[in-house]
């Protein structure tokens, strides 16, 4: 992404890799008079807000980089912040008590993580994990809360998101019980390619097979015949996509149902 090399003005690097908005910043200085602000900020949810709202909010964020395998919350804890993907994609798992995983959800720039503790429980649910590094904001969640009241563009992409996410949820849940591996395989993948606005990608089999739930060998024999039909490739836990009309051609139904909710 070109975020890094951007021009950025009013931001302030804070850590090595958190920066923060400079909220004595002007609303009336060059940076949100000079450049569409809406395509520097590619969270779909922040992007769809006035530039007054957005300037709000952003006064008092962080720009992370979330790095891969990066935990943001684990079952039962408190959520103090929320994130807003930018290329960054998020995974949300459900552990079984013997150790295996599945995701259950996947959330980019089109949503939040933690958006339950805005409108009841502060406390985790999931396993909450970086699945592919990137870019997000990081808000704190008493911020959002109030701007959640306060502004209603915000109320009303929060709670559109809502819905997407629990179609999302009820999806993922008929897509794991009845679906092949290799259709939901492919799903997935769509799925990853479209929040991070990618088609390569560094995953190993050990981790796509905790993804879709499934013992690696399983994994490892689709993505020989995937790779036998030119769908994809992979080589020393790079995975990447060579033909997506072929990729699409052979996902289940879910991945239309759940991007056509977005
Ligand atoms: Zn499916």
């Amino acid at each position: 992404m070109t975020y890094l090399s951007n021009n950025w003005q009013g931001v302030n690097y804070s850590t090595n890799n958190e920066r923060s908005f400079d909220s004595k910043y002007s609303p009336n200085s060059t940076f949100f008079e000079s450049v569409s602000f809406k395509k520097k900020f590619s969270n779909m949810i922040l992007g769809a807000l006035s530039k007054e709202e957005f300037q709000r909010i952003a006064s008092n964020s962080n720009r992370v980089s979330l790095a891969e395998g990066e935990i943001l919350y684990q079952p039962d804890d408190k959520i103090d912040y929320i994130y807003f993907p930018e290329t960054a994609v998020v995974s949300q798992f459900c552990i079984l008590e013997d150790g295996r995983t599945i995701e259950v959800a996947m959330v980019g720039k089109e949503g939040i993580t933690g958006q339950g503790a805005i409108y009841g429980s502060e406390m985790a649910h999931h396993w909450t994990q970086v699945s592919v590094a990137g870019k997000a904001l990081k808000i704190s969640l008493d911020v959002v809360k109030q701007e959640f009241n306060r502004c209603e563009a915000l109320q009303s992409r929060l709670l559109n998101y809502f819905n997407q996410y629990t179609t999302q949820i009820s999806n993922r849940v008929v897509c794991n019980n009845y679906h092949l591996v290799e259709k939901r395989f492919c799903s997935w993948l769509l799925m990853l390619c479209d929040r991070h606005g990618s088609e390569e990608f560094m995953l190993t089999h050990s981790h796509v097979a905790g993804y879709l739930g499934v013992h690696r060998p399983s994994f490892t024999h689709v993505a020989k015949k995937l790779r036998e039909r030119g769908v994809i490739d992979y080589c020393r836990g790079n995975l990447s996509v060579l033909d997506r009309s072929e990729l699409l051609r052979h996902a289940c139904e879910c991945y239309t149902g759940i991007e056509q909710s977005f």
